[in-house]
């Protein structure tokens, strides 16, 4: 049997039973394979349910706004798949009558949506055959091939890219994709893959050279930085300060407690929270009980998050720039925040 017959089979017996599955419409195949990208399905399944219960179509989720949509994507990270959903939603919308498109290249033209994702949802959601090759695949085919290419290099995608072409049969694409989806989140495993369980196996030139853990082949990654981090909750009768990011790179949009990263000018933990308070509210602040210490790590960066309580000791300007927020404490858990920012929010209960 051909290595797409023998994936096929399997993956008709062993499919995983999930949400966007089970009604594959292409709105919910198009939320669920914005929401996996880089996150796996066990973490995204609560966060699909909950999101389709308060979107359940295009269009609710077009007439929303930005913030309803952020705060309902909260805690799933990597906020601008959701700033973008929310634009595309838009444009699907306005452009294409309400109707998601249903080619690759359509789709790619999107907001949000890349070559891999256009691919996976215009053949799991309409059937179309292109092949969707992300860091999965291509681990599953560059062990199939016993590539001895590095990942990344153009012989190495150039490769992956003609294979995934040759074995992508033109009548079941979708199911393909998913399953290849499937071997590579539970059998092909990035460390010790199950080749036993494998039902690729006999096609797989690195089980039978016994070199399946060393590929793909790598180039040594540079360590990833890491940074300090100082924030301050400070409060004026009752209310805390808050500061929203601006509206395009990380974490764009999302509502935070003043503060910023350590330099090298900044001979204590404290001086950079008052320099970076300064810097960002014009509110000198000196620094009261400490809240705690938060580490959290980004894709490429790792950060510690050092939060104290402030209080200002310049008066408060009335008017404050549009950046920044009084907010009580019933506002709090309404304003979409990122990870670190919702944990010490969650630690305030006694605003005075
Ligand atoms: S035999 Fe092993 S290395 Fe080869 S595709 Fe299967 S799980 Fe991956």
């Amino acid at each position: 049997m051909s290595f797409s017959n023998d994936l096929l089979t399997w993956y008709d017996k062993n499919a995983r039973q999930l949400p966007w599955r089970s009604f594959p419409s292409p709105y919910r195949v198009w939320v669920s394979e914005i929401m996996l990208q880089q996150t796996r399905v066990e973490t995204v399944l609560p966060y699909f349910e909950r999101f389709l219960v308060r979107f359940p179509d295009l269009e609710s989720l077009a007439s929303a706004s930005q913030e309803e949509v952020l705060r309902v994507w909260e805690g799933l990270g990597y906020y601008s798949r959701a700033r973008n959903l929310h634009k595309a939603a838009r444009v699907i919308l306005l452009e294409h009558e309400g109707r998601i498109p249903s080619t690759a290249p359509e789709l790619e033209r999107l907001p949000g949506i890349g070559h891999y994702t256009a691919a996976a949802i215009a053949s799991i959601a309409f059937g179309e055959p292109v092949e969707a090759v992300d860091g999965n695949v291509k681990r599953i085919y560059s062990r199939i091939l016993a590539l001895q290419e590095a990942l990344g290099s153009t012989r190495f995608e150039k490769t992956i890219e003609d294979y995934a072409q040759s074995v992508l049969p033109p009548d079941r694409p979708g199911d393909f994709n998913q399953a290849l989806m499937d071997l590579g989140s539970s059998v092909c495993l990035p460390r010790q893959p199950l080749c036993l369980a494998c039902p690729v196996r006999d096609h797989c030139l690195a089980f039978k050279q016994g070199v399946q853990n060393d590929l793909p082949l790598r180039v040594k990654k540079a360590p990833i930085p890491h940074y300090d981090v100082c924030v301050s909750i400070i409060q004026v009768d009752g209310k805390v300060l808050l500061s929203q990011r601006e509206q395009s790179g990380m974490l764009a949009g999302l509502w935070e407690f003043p503060g910023g990263k350590c330099e090298q000018r900044d001979k204590s933990l404290e001086d950079c929270l008052k320099r970076e308070v300064l810097e960002k509210t014009g509110l000198e602040v000196s620094t009261g009980e400490k809240i705690g210490i938060f580490e959290h790590a980004y894709t490429h960066f790792k950060i510690t998050v050092h939060a104290w309580y402030a209080q200002p000791f310049s008066p408060v300007p009335i008017k404050l720039p549009e950046h920044l927020r009084w907010v009580s404490c019933l506002e709090l858990p309404i304003l979409p925040m990122g990870k670190v920012a919702r944990l010490i929010s969650n630690q305030i209960y006694d605003i005075p």
